[in-house]
């Protein structure tokens, strides 16, 4: 994309309603606009970003055999009332109602329009175990939207849903995307620590929430200090052993982590004084085993082996996409701006003509440009040097391919990684073939 023609408006004022680092700098790098109270447009840098990590989300799933589908947004209010939640889920669902006067609803989640879908479609045991996700915009009428998109009212989740015939094989279900959610963590460069929470709205009885530890974040957290360094990944966890998994569950969650709403002092007592660590993080996924809890207030059956209906057991699977996009930046960036990782980075890398107009410069630009404009920001503005520094370090590209007059005519460049602020002359030959290996 060329800077000069790209719709990437920077502000130089940062807005004083946006508290916390992350809501300004997406603001100021032209990320997102709000358009009403926690509602947001997403801008074409902002976009790339959430695609990005939908994606990886997306190949982390199916990896898992997970099945992607996409539900609508708009649901009826008699689904909810066969759940008994339609009243008890109160002011933060958004109630519609249509030209017939029918009732409606903006989803906040969808246990019940998928518990309906599974139930008109799945028969019998044999077509167990079934895994659906999808993500989708969800709305909530938060009673204090704040921190940009972090807490807005309309929100992008990845939300899945298990099937299984059985306590075990749900667990098993439970367990394998604990797995899955590790892994998408760790490819998105964030830490997201697994602990203990409440299980709210959604009701249940295993509840587990991932938190990246951060000063800014809503919730309270007690926490072993070992979290703090633990590389979960490290050993390999056979995806189809329900023994290798459930063991893996076991060692991951030994160290103690809760969030305040279910912190118990007796367990937190046995925790070495020197260990116990308070904290504050965000909460970017939430997942819960809650086996027939809608199954049986919907009425929902499936025949097992010996004929005979039962209540198939089911888990929800959250992930907070857009509520993603914040976090990360409130985990990397310094004070001149984000610093993306590259796994989710709007683009590899920005090309920085230091003198747009002189014919070297420009021609040197033109053809790194054209080798992969899409995956390159070209900065061919008629700005001075020093505004295309600061802007480039603000939008947080993982590359600055720096390209001076001098340099230009010598073949030679400079490149500057923004997380280390390490700078290196290479040949115009190499730059891209380097940054693209990197
Ligand atoms: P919170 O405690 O932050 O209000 P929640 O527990 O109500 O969240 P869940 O029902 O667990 O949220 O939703 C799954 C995920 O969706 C959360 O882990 C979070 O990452 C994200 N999420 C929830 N509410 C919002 C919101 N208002 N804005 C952005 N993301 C959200
Ligand atoms: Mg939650």
């Amino acid at each position: 994309m060329r800077l000069s023609q790209s719709f990437i408006p920077t502000l130089k004022e940062i807005p004083k309603e946006a508290q916390i680092i992350s809501h300004r700098l997406m603001l100021r790098a032209g990320l997102v606009r709000q358009t009403s109270s926690g509602i947001y447009t997403w801008l074409p840098m902002g976009l790339r970003v959430l695609r990005r990590i939908s994606n990886i989300i997306r190949e982390e799933q199916d990896r898992i055999n997970a099945q992607e589908i996409l539900m609508p947004t708009v649901q009826s209010a008699e689904l909810w009332r066969r759940s008994g939640r339609y009243d008890a889920y109160g002011p933060e669902m958004l109630r519609i109602q249509d030209r017939h006067k029918r009732e409606l609803l903006y989803g906040p989640t969808n246990e019940e329009m998928i518990t309906d879908l599974f139930g008109q479609s799945i028969k019998s045991y044999k077509d167990l175990p079934q895994v659906l996700y999808q993500i989708q915009w969800k709305f909530r009428d938060e009673l204090r939207p704040r921190f940009g998109v972090m807490r807005g009212r309309e929100f992008l989740m990845k939300d899945a849903y298990s099937f299984d015939i059985d306590y075990a094989s749900a667990l098993t279900n439970y367990y394998r995307m604990v797995l899955s959610y590790l892994r998408i963590f760790q490819r998105l460069g964030v830490r997201a620590v697994p602990m203990r929470a409440d299980t709210g709205p959604i009701g249940g009885d295993l509840s587990y929430e991932f938190l990246i530890l951060a000063p800014t974040g809503e919730s309270s957290v007690f926490y072993d200090a070992v979290l703090e360094e633990q590389d979960w990944l490290a050993e390999v966890v056979d995806y189809n052993s329900p023994e290798a998994l459930e063991a893996f569950f076991r060692r991951l969650t030994v160290p103690y982590a809760a969030t305040d709403e279910v912190h118990n002092i007796e367990a937190w007592e046995a925790v070495p004084t020197e260990r116990r660590r308070e904290g504050r993080g965000i909460e970017v996924g939430h997942i819960f085993y809650f086996g027939t809890k809608y199954t049986k207030s919907m009425g929902i059956t499936v025949s097992g082996h010996d004929g005979l209906p039962f209540y198939p057991e089911m888990g929800s699977y959250g992930i907070g996409v857009s509520r993603l996009v914040g976090a990360i930046i409130e985990a990397q960036h310094d004070e001149n701006g984000i610093i993306w990782p590259e796994s989710v980075a709007p683009f590899r890398a920005v090309i920085l003509n230091l003198k747009s107009g002189d014919n070297v410069c420009d021609n040197v630009c033109e053809r790194l440009y054209m080798a992969a404009p899409q995956q390159l920001l070209y900065d061919d503005r008629m700005e001075r040097a020093g505004v295309k520094f600061a802007d480039a370090d603000l939008m947080g590209h993982p590359w600055q391919i720096i390209v001076g007059a001098r340099g230009a005519s010598a073949g030679i460049v400079e490149l500057k990684h923004r997380a280390t602020g390490e700078r290196r002359e290479v040949s115009i030959d190499n730059v891209l073939t380097f940054i693209m290996a990197s």
